[in-house]
């Protein structure tokens, strides 16, 4: 007789930001007996491969980008002289990473979760069996509440013949050693980010985008100005691309890697010659050009994280792409298993993963006046850290004429020169523009779109984020007296 499977209140599969964020209100707050199952490292992609690393990287380039401007406020930083150890960088980074690891789960521990480190499958609605990542064992787990939360894996297309040779996001943060040279295919937030710390870095940067722009998600303002800005800071972009057929690898691979594994590194980054990665890549179609590179970053999109999970056993739906089919309240199409984060298609984004969590925990276990809690999924706030970064929230002003028509859409532009800018010479002011646009509706002028680019975007927009979402409007953002001298008055001064 096969053993009785352990029995919890609540299973989160996936212990990334989603689901600790789930765990920890169901447990922490309100004592449901909790079992988070997790075959990677704890924290998820946020933590391990994705905005953490990512942004400890920008902030490197951020530095390098201020010791370039020391000069322009009569520093005399001979640059010949200042080395930069990328992989001493990144040992930090790692360190700093791994304690992030072991805080996520002393918190899971504290709050009396329980971790399994294993992969876990389906087998019914309410049961799913985990191969432990140690022994193998695999053990049967039940409970009435299970939450789907294991995030999205970054897309290699399947139509490149030899793409496995270049890396994703993923392998970007392996990297020991800067490359000289990289491509980078993909034009969304991920593509624009890492083109942009490497291009700050020092690297010489390509990217392949099938469009006239990059980010052609948001409003024209910044598709425009940031691909034009990267372009004048020396990013070559090889626009409407039809992209790549074939990536072929032509440096010897075992040499390449003894090198690395013996920790040589390049001139550029480190100390040491390093025997670099060479690609060869064919652009698709008749004349078929070939361009080589040390690196191809695919940044192409990501995918759903489901091929382990057998959720056709418990009878749970997905989408065409794969996403788990969820409602506004995180229900799957069966009752007592839910899914949020990226594995559900919704806005990928960690905080967003983050409050659906907590949202249904609330709804799961808290209180009666919670029982209809769920994340709103409007107005967002999001930044690309590119450089400079980019914030958005609400709607673009093409999405705003398409919901309010026309004539009932006002929008505010100003695009000018940050003062930290005006010591640098006029050609350099030129190539670092800052740029804001408000999109307002109707006659009292709701502010339904917010779009800035710019030094310290990132830590301007989550005020302007709370403004959009109580609904201010344009006279409620000029009733606020201006912070002077600063970018960011701009926004309550427009005309
Ligand atoms: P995105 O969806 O943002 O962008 C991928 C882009 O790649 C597409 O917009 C598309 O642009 C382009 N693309 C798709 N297929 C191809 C192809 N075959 N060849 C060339 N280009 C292609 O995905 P990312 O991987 O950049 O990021 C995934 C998600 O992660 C983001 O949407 C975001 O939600 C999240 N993220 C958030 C960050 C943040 O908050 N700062 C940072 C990083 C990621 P086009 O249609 O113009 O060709």
């Amino acid at each position: 007789m096969a053993p009785t499977p352990k029995q919890y209140d609540y299973i989160v599969i996936g212990g990334g930001s989603g689901g600790s964020g789930a765990a920890r209100r169901a447990s922490g707050w309100y004592g449901a007996k909790t079992l988070i199952i997790e075959n990677g490292r704890s924290g998820g992609c946020c933590v391990n491969v994705g905005c953490v690393p990512k942004k400890m990287t920008w902030n490197m380039a951020s530095i390098n980008e201020a010791l370039h401007a020391a000069k322009s406020y009569s520093y005399s930083v001979p640059l010949e002289d200042v080395k930069m150890d990328f992989r001493s960088f990144k040992k930090g980074r790692d360190a700093s990473i791994l304690r992030l690891n072991g805080a996520y789960e002393r918190n899971w521990e504290r709050e009396g979760i329980e971790l399994i480190h294993g992969t876990a499958h389906f087998t019914s609605p309410h049961e799913i069996v985990v191969k432990l990542q140690d022994s193998g064992e695999e053990v049967a787990y039940t409970a009435p509440h299970i939450c789907i939360a294991t995030g999205s894996y970054p897309i290699v297309p399947d139509d490149v013949e030899g793409a496995e040779h270049a890396i994703t996001s993923d392998g970007f943060f392996d990297i020991e050693c800067l490359p000289q040279k990289i491509a980078v295919c993909g034009a969304g937030y991920i593509a624009v980010e890492l083109a942009g710390v490497m291009n700050a870095l020092g690297v010489e940067v390509h990217m392949f985008i099938r469009g006239e722009t990059f980010l052609r998600n948001f409003d024209s303002m910044i598709q425009q100005t940031m691909t034009k800005r990267y372009e004048d800071v020396g990013v070559v972009i090889h626009k409407n691309h039809p992209g790549f057929a074939k990536v072929e690898r032509i440096d010897d691979e075992k040499v390449h890697k003894e090198s690395m594994a013996q920790g040589l590194g390049r001139e550029t980054c480190c100390d040491g010659p390093c025997e670099g990665k060479k690609l060869r890549l064919t652009t698709k179609g008749p004349e078929g050009t070939a361009y080589e590179f040390d690196e191809l970053l695919w940044a192409v999109g990501r995918a759903p994280e489901v091929k382990d999970l057998q959720v056709q056993n418990a009878g749970v739906e997905q989408t065409q792409k794969g996403y788990i089919k969820v409602d506004d309240f995180q229900n799957t199409t069966v009752e007592g298993v839910y899914a949020l984060g990226d594995v559900t298609g919704q806005v990928q984004l960690t905080p967003v993963a983050i409050a659906a969590g907590r949202q249904l925990g609330n709804r799961l276990f808290g209180p009666p006046e919670l029982k209809n809690s769920k994340l709103e999924y409007h107005n967002i706030p999001s930044v690309v850290f590119s450089h400079p970064e980019v914030g958005t929230v609400g709607l673009t002003e093409l999405q705003a004429v398409e919901k309010f028509g026309k004539d009932n859409i006002k929008t505010y532009h100003s695009k000018f020169t940050a003062m930290y800018y005006d010591l640098f010479s006029p050609e350099e002011k030129a190539k670092n523009p800052t740029e804001y646009k408000l999109v307002c509706a109707g006659p009292e002028e709701k502010v339904v779109g917010l779009h800035i680019l710019g030094l310290n975007t990132g830590e301007m927009l989550q005020g302007f984020g709370v403004a959009v979402k109580m609904g201010a409007t344009k006279k409620d953002f000029d009733s606020c007296v201006a912070i002077h001298p600063t970018s960011a008055e701009e926004l309550v001064t427009m005309k």
